[in-house]
């Protein structure tokens, strides 16, 4: 409950960087609200398992982030239909009726991870060992067996890079950012699960660009025994025995290359949140032509929205690490708190 001139903050979205706006900006003295469309908190965090690039468990990050928000509002299962602004407040009708009133905005709606049918030539949807990244970390994260009723571990899995990146077909040309150390964590998981397994990575290029990836990398190589192809995948079929027939051209080679795996591994993408676009029609945010916001100013103001007293925070912007989406929160709260404090 407000108490007399404390001015409100609504956060669309309870994912990571909603959660750490929200703390902070509690933390700062405003009373504050998420309003997050799903049954609960955490956003894409909460599905995943083991985190590069320390490993920490997914679940606990979430957790502690939770423990924060004590005195932030969280309304979850609802999204804002409407706003209007009146008299310097934001009138926010949500999709029960309700209606909630506002002095500044974070949008942190974040990323759907891209859908594999649409690389109908992968198979997946057809074949049942076709999976992506995020059915991986889910698969992980329940403690699901990856190969049920099977004695003996794979012979051979692989992981493919870019799969709804840097594809113009598909309709994008951006790099999804932490794919790559996403593959590098979870193909050295498989072969810490099944050491006798051959695991191979399929990529473009490898962009590590994190001060710690490299070593992730030089470690599946040499620790793991990960092997790294620099190379495309053309098309996936099944054979006879129900095993995975891929074949690729390695890039490196110029030869063409054709594998029979036990699984295959789609590093699906990010996208801009299923939605977005509507909220960014209902607050006048500009939308890039990939689908995400775009900040005013991306150097020197990538919060700002260009609405009075809208900010923006997280993966909305783009494809971010969770490292990069908690310093993007912060800075989002930052901001939202200077233009409160200008506000009579
Ligand atoms: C398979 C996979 C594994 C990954 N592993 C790692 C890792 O190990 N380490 C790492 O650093 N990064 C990892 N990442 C990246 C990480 O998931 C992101 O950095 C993080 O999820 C970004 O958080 P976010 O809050 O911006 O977005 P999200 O997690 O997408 O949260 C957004 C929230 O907003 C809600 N929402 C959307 N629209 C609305 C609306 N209109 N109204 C109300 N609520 C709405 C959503 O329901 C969701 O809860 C991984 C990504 C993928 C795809
Ligand atoms: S991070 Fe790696 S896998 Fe992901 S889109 Fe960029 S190059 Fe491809």
């Amino acid at each position: 409950m407000a108490t007399d001139g404390q001015k409100k903050v609504v956060v669309i979205g309870g994912g990571i960087a909603g959660m750490e706006a929200a703390a902070q900006l509690a933390r700062m003295g405003y009373d504050t609200t998420i309003v997050e469309k799903q049954a609960r908190t955490g956003g894409n965090v909460a599905n995943w398992d083991h985190l590069f690039p320390e490993g920490r468990l997914a679940g606990e990050v979430v957790q502690q982030l939770y423990q924060k928000l004590s005195p932030v509002r969280i309304i979850t299962g609802s999204s804002v239909k409407k706003a209007d602004m009146l008299e310097g407040q934001y009138i926010l009708t949500l999709a029960d009726g309700s209606v909630l009133t506002t002095d500044a905005l974070v949008v942190s709606t974040g990323f759907r991870t891209f859908d594999a049918h649409r690389k109908e030539e992968y198979g997946y949807g057809i074949y049942d060992r076709v999976i992506t990244s995020a059915d991986l970390e889910g698969m992980l994260n329940e403690h699901q067996p990856l190969f049920p009723g099977r004695h003996k571990g794979p012979r051979r899995v692989a992981f493919i890079h870019c799969v709804g990146s840097r594809d113009e077909k598909v309709g994008n040309r951006y790099c999804s950012k932490a794919c790559c150390a996403m593959a590098v964590k979870q193909a050295s998981k498989v072969k810490e699960l099944y050491p006798d397994a051959e695991v191979y990575c399929f990529y473009m290029d490898l962009r590590m660009f994190d001060r710690r990836y490299e070593q992730m990398y030089l470690d599946a190589q040499a620790k793991s025994g990960v092997n790294f192809i620099r190379g495309r995948l053309s098309e996936a079929s099944e054979d006879l025995q129900g095993r995975l027939v891929i074949k690729a051209e390695d890039t490196l080679m110029s030869k063409p290359l054709k594998m029979t795996v036990d699984m295959l591994v789609l590093m699906v993408g990010m996208e801009p949140a299923s939605g977005a676009r509507s909220v960014a029609e209902m607050l006048k945010i500009p939308v890039g032509h990939d689908g995400f916001f775009n900040a005013t100013n991306e150097l020197l103001e990538a919060n700002c929205s260009g609405t009075p007293g809208v900010f923006l925070a997280g993966t909305c912007t783009g494809p971010k690490t969770i490292p990069e989406t908690i310093a993007d929160a912060r800075a989002a709260a930052t901001a939202a708190d200077a233009y409160l404090r200008k506000k009579s």
